[in-house]
Order: C-alpha cells, then sequence, then structure tokens
C-alpha cells in the first residue's frame, strides 16, 4: 500500500516573497591543505581550558534547562570587561547577537544603515528581519570619511547603524573620532561589530555607558581560538540588553557553552600570546605581499586584502586553490573588484601561500 505521506505529494508551499533567490551566506569550502578563507584562529585553543571543560561537563544537570539568563558567564565577562553584567549579552555567535540586535530594533518600518564594502552579514540579517537597508560607501581606499558617515546617518535616519572595526573584509579599524561623531549623529542604535578588535590598536568598548546609544559586539570565534563553540556577546547599555533579552529565544544558550565560555577567560595570557603571534605574522605577510606586484591593504585584523596589479583576481584565487591554498574570493563583490582576503595562518601556512601565490604570478 502506499504511505498516505506519498499519496498527498505536491509542490512543496513557496518561502516568504522577499526572501527572493537570496542565498544562504557561506563560503564555498573546497578540500586544500591550507585553509585561510573564513578568518579563524590557526591554533587550537589550550588543552588545559578542554580538560577543564570536560571536567565541568560530569557535572552539568543536562536533564535540565540551562541558566537561562547565562548569569556567571556574564558576570565573568563582564569583569574582564570591567562592565556590569547587566551590560553583557550572550548569544551563539556573534552573529546571533546580530540577529537579535536586528529584531529588537530594526523590523518593518525601520532602516539599518552600513558602509560598504563590508561584512556581508550586517545587511543579510537586516533584510531576514525585513529591516530596511541602506548602504553608504566608504572612500576609495575604504576607510570611513567621518564627515560624510555623520551626513549619511542623519539622511537615513536608521533604527541601526553598523561600524565593524576593524573592517572586515578590508581590514581598517575605525578611531575614537569617527565612532563617536556617528554616535553623535545618530538617532538610533549604533553597532560596532569588533569581531576582530583584540587585533586592533583601539577598541569602542571604553565609550559604553548606561547614556550613550552604542553597543560593541564581540566574538570568541576569531582570538580565542573557539569558532566551534559558537560565542559572541554584546557589552552595551543595560537598556540595550534587557531589550535584547526579550527577543532572544528561551534558554538560548546552553549549558556547556556557558560554562566553556566562562572558563575560557581563565586562558587570557595564552590568548594574547596567540593574538601577539598573529599580529607579528600578519605584519610579515604584509610586508613580504608589497614585494608583488599587488595592492595591499593594512590591516588591524587576522586577515588581509589584496588585489593582483596585473592579473584577474578570480584566476589567481584558482591558481592557488591548484595550489591547494584557499583563500576568500572577493573579487566579485561590490566595491571589493578583484580583491582576495587571505587568512593569518601559522607560519608555515602563510609561507605554503607565499610561495603559491609567487608562482602564481609568475
Ligand atoms: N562579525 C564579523 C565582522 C565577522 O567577520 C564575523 C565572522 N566572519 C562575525 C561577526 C561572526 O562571527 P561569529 O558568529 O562566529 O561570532
Amino acid at each position: 500500500m502506499t504511505p498516505p505521506a506519498t499519496r498527498q505529494a505536491r509542490p512543496l508551499p513557496a518561502p516568504r516573497n522577499d526572501l527572493g533567490l537570496r542565498e544562504g551566506y557561506h563560503s564555498p569550502q573546497v578540500p586544500v591543505e591550507v585553509r585561510l578563507n573564513t578568518n579563524e584562529s590557526p591554533y587550537a585553543p589550550p588543552r588545559r581550558w578542554l580538560d577543564a571543560v570536560c571536567d565541568l561537563a560530569r557535572d552539568i544537570a543536562f536533564n535540565r534547562y540551562p541558566d537561562r539568563s547565562a548569569w556567571a558567564l556574564r558576570e565573568a565577562l563582564a569583569q574582564w570587561h570591567g562592565v556590569r553584567p547587566e551590560q553583557v549579552f550572550p548569544a551563539n555567535g556573534s552573529n546571533e547577537v546580530l540577529q537579535t540586535l536586528c529584531l529588537a530594533y530594526g523590523g518593518p518600518g525601520r532602516k539599518a544603515l552600513m558602509f560598504e564594502p563590508t561584512y556581508a552579514l550586517h545587511s543579510h540579517i537586516a533584510h531576514l528581519t525585513s529591516t530596511a537597508i541602506v548602504q553608504s560607501q566608504r572612500r576609495n581606499d575604504f576607510s570611513l570619511d567621518p564627515e560624510a558617515a555623520v551626513s549619511a546617518v542623519q539622511k537615513a535616519n536608521p533604527s541601526i547603524v553598523f561600524l565593524c572595526s576593524p573592517n572586515n573584509p578590508t581590514g581598517l579599524a575605525e578611531d575614537e573620532g569617527t565612532v563617536s561623531a556617528v554616535v553623535g549623529a545618530s538617532p538610533g542604535l549604533v553597532v560596532v561589530d569588533e569581531a576582530y578588535g583584540q587585533f586592533a590598536s583601539w577598541s569602542a568598548l571604553g565609550l559604553v555607558d548606561d547614556a550613550v546609544p552604542l553597543a560593541v559586539v564581540r566574538t570568541y570565534s576569531k582570538t580565542w581560538s573557539m569558532a566551534g563553540l559558537r560565542l559572541g556577546y554584546l557589552v552595551g547599555p543595560a537598556e540595550v540588553v534587557r531589550t535584547l533579552e526579550r527577543v532572544a529565544l528561551p534558554y538560548h544558550l546552553d549549558s556547556l557553552k556557558q560554562a566553556a565560555g566562562r572558563l575560557a577567560l581563565d586562558y587570557s595570557e595564552q590568548m594574547e600570546r596567540r593574538v601577539a603571534a598573529i599580529i607579528s605574522e600578519r605584519e610579515r605577510l604584509i610586508s613580504q605581499l608589497s614585494q608583488l606586484p599587488l595592492t595591499v591593504w593594512p590591516s588591524q585584523a587576522n586577515f588581509v586584502l589584496w588585489r593582483p596589479l596585473e592579473r584577474d583576481g578570480r584566476e589567481v584565487w584558482k591558481g592557488l586553490v591548484d595550489r591547494s591554498v584557499l583563500v576568500r574570493d572577493t573579487s566579485s563583490w561590490p566595491g571589493l573588484e578583484g580583491c582576495l582576503r587571505t587568512t593569518v595562518g601559522t607560519p608555515s601556512e602563510n609561507d605554503r601561500f607565499l610561495r603559491a601565490l609567487s608562482e602564481v604570478l609568475a
């Protein structure tokens, strides 16, 4: 007998109209030996942290829901940043923080402003939450003109302004003057996405205040070497955190993650050493790349953006893949024509990349 489900077979329902032909955001993965395309850390987190997480896991009451407020994690993060736990909102990766922000402060009839080229998820999440997108442009060198930024804010009247510092995929960080000017002009919330914050020389964290409409978003995915943990958080006014809690799903952060994130902070010295090693490799990479026929942009992050002077970006990307080195192909992104982005890896990975690139360009 035919099962009932098959008898009922018919075309499946269409998704909501405004999804259009939009693809989910993803970085193409190709099986290669040297993977320098998603800005992960090339180093594993400390073994002792993992042991501590495993020990703690044995005591977790997995039959019970987690602490809904993730209070111990928030306390630990608050102490680490010198703020109050009420000013910290953790979520499953900083992407979920961004989504929660858009759900709470964006939505139908509201606008989010961003400065392109920038992290593609800012506009993607805005779109998915039915927040209107206003895209202003950076200067040709990818820096942000503070005066142009202020006038873009005044013109757009956005509920959310996204700044990304250091900016992915271009690498430059904003300075205090620019962030303050944008906050001063903004009628809504200014969100500074500092996914790469610890690689940079300045952070907007010092500007966070309960009376200032500014929130800073950070992640465990890069500097903490924990992209697989999916943990990020916001530091901002307590009122913003309370608002985000109204929108977040109940028990959105599992017990193990809360514990793992809290324990990670005990290994901040190791984190700082890894960050220092990556920064020093970044500077070596920039100086070596500058010897090749490329335009190379300065970076305050764990990646470097570059563009071949005489060769097609996509062809160079393919040549690298043929040599088992994967970088991010941004060559067809608006405003980034011909550009490629390389994540800083271990010294030997970076050497492999540099050798492969010299061959491809030869
Ligand atoms: N913001 C920026 C600027 C990023 O580049 C990334 C990762 N690519 C994220 C946020 C998201 O990081 P996660 O969700 O892993 O915390």
